[in-house]
């Protein structure tokens, strides 16, 4: 490579002058701009060729370096053709959404700062506070000072509540979870409905819990937890001399975007010593919406909730929350530091290690609050009211088409339907619609994704961009119908 200090000579990777980074900074600049620009008129989603695969796949271990602009042009060509799809807004699928512009700059920023945000004197550490804040009001949960942090992605941010509801459930019963283990106590008790995330068995596992402790309660067929047979299974365990403890509401499920009754839900789990956790991940940011907040009515009294920055507020993953009603008890749970060693001020929150599983921790907060300061709490009310509009709109244009039928109502942005294969018998319709999401991202033009719900094999699209438009919703269904008429015919 040639540099404006060393002329003529070769120098690979790591003497970087300013005038290099510059250069490949602006030419990064230019081709995620070109990116994005580009993506809405291209397919959405294309299968790798081999080749193009096989390079990635086998790409050797680089025995000597390159030069930074040698890399950029790389990934133009090598990474940048092959997206997943989300981005277009033509992709329906699961619940991946287009990046926020503001927060795909603030990821370079962040990243040249390159903080570990476990905790100290830094700027980083303080926005994570203030983000935090932003979006424990933004969905309505309380927010005393310290009482969250950013996560991964709700997946982390379920095992951090669930800790502590562990914890708290232990001390109850007279034992120190953190020194002693599960062991000797009683089992541990949690609620969950068909329609609860795998995320939440998983984080039942890694802490102990065993998912066979997890009961799975009868969902009413709007796919609301019902609160009866909630009741009937907690007192059931009680007098079979188990420990209840654990309720998981959903904001949201992944299948077509249920929100479960929180009110009477938090009424049980106070009267009988629940923890109350909230799954916000998908659904939490829709309370933000006038037309369906009332669906939430309640949430602000579980004493946790997982909510995902990185879906339908459009931060660049990853970027999940954890929010806890008693901070405390988080601390109580991950606090490693002694308690002699504490710097006990008010103002003393310690350091955010403290509220989770990670040490070293990455700046996510810069790119939050880029995408919120962008569009204001104003911007984001407007684009998720456009999903949650567009959605029932789908719905609609579903109910008046007689090859297609509604299996769910709307209830979030998630629009839950199927082809009716008139004339074949359930199974052929069940593996007519298992068929049909892969057939229908083969095409090209929309993404949609499928699932399993009341036993029925289903399409799911999933409104998440506030650039779909209404000719974009005719186009999926009818290359879904054009996909069943291939794979019919
Ligand atoms: C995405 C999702 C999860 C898991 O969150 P990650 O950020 O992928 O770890 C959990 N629950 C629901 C409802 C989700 O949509």
């Amino acid at each position: 490579m040639t540099t404006e200090d060393s002329p003529g000579t070769d120098v690979t990777g790591t003497d970087v002058t300013d005038a290099d980074f510059r250069r490949a900074a602006h030419a990064t600049a230019d081709l995620v701009s070109d990116y994005l620009a580009d993506l809405p008129g291209r397919p959405v989603w294309q299968p790798m060729d081999e080749t193009a695969r096989r390079a990635l796949l086998d790409a050797p271990l680089p025995a000597e370096g390159r030069p930074l602009d040698e890399l950029i042009g790389a990934i133009g060509r090598d990474v940048l053709p092959y997206p997943m799809g989300n981005g277009n807004p033509r992709f329906f699928g699961w619940v991946n959404s287009a990046p926020a512009p503001a927060g795909v700059l603030a990821t370079l920023a962040a990243s040249a700062m390159n903080p570990s945000s476990a905790g100290g004197d830094h700027a980083d550490v303080h926005l994570e506070r203030a983000v935090v804040r932003w979006i424990a009001e933004l969905v309505g949960f309380p927010h005393p000072a310290g009482g969250g942090l950013l996560t991964s992605g709700t997946s982390m941010a379920t095992i951090v509540c669930l800790a502590a509801a562990r914890d708290r459930a232990a001390r109850r019963a007279g034992r120190d979870v953190r020194e002693e283990g599960l062991a000797g106590l009683p089992p541990l008790v949690g609620y969950v409905t068909g329609e609860t995330h795998s995320c939440v068995r998983k984080a039942a596992e890694l802490l102990g819990l065993g998912s066979r402790q997890l009961r799975t309660v009868a969902t009413g067929p709007d796919g609301r937890l019902d609160t009866a047979d909630l009741r009937a299974a907690v007192e059931r365990d009680r007098a079979a001399g188990l420990l209840p403890f654990l309720v998981v509401a959903s904001a949201g499920t992944v299948g077509a975007g249920a929100v479960d009754g929180f009110g009477p839900i938090a009424d049980l789990c106070e009267e009988q010593g629940l923890w109350m956790h909230v799954d916000g991940a998908y659904g939490a940011f829709g309370r933000l919406d006038p037309a369906i907040a009332h669906r939430y009515a309640g949430l602000e009294r579980a004493d946790s909730l997982a909510l995902d920055p990185h879906k339908w507020l459009g931060v660049p993953v990853d970027c999940g929350c954890a929010l806890v009603r008693d901070t405390e008890e988080l601390r109580g749970t991950f606090s490693l530091v002694p308690s002699y060693l504490r710097d006990e001020s008010a103002s003393a929150l310690g350091w955010f290690s403290e509220y989770g599983t990670e040490q070293t921790r990455p700046f996510r907060a810069l790119k939050v609050w880029a995408t919120i300061a962008h569009k204001g709490r104003a911007g984001l009310a407007r684009d998720i009211a456009r999903c949650t509009a567009l959605a029932r709109r789908l719905g609609e244009l579903v109910e008046a088409d007689e090859e297609l039928e509604m299996l769910a109502e709307v209830q979030t942005s998630i629009v839950a339907f199927r082809h009716r294969a008139p004339g074949r018998d359930g199974a052929a319709r069940d593996a007519l619609n298992r068929d049909l999401p892969a057939a229908v991202q083969r095409r090209g033009r929309v993404f949609v994704t499928g699932a399993r719900l009341g036993g029925a094999e289903l399409l799911r699209a999933c409104l998440l961009n506030a650039a779909t438009t209404e000719a974009d919703l005719h186009l999926l269904l009818a290359e879904v119908k054009a996909a069943a008429r291939d794979l019919l015919g």
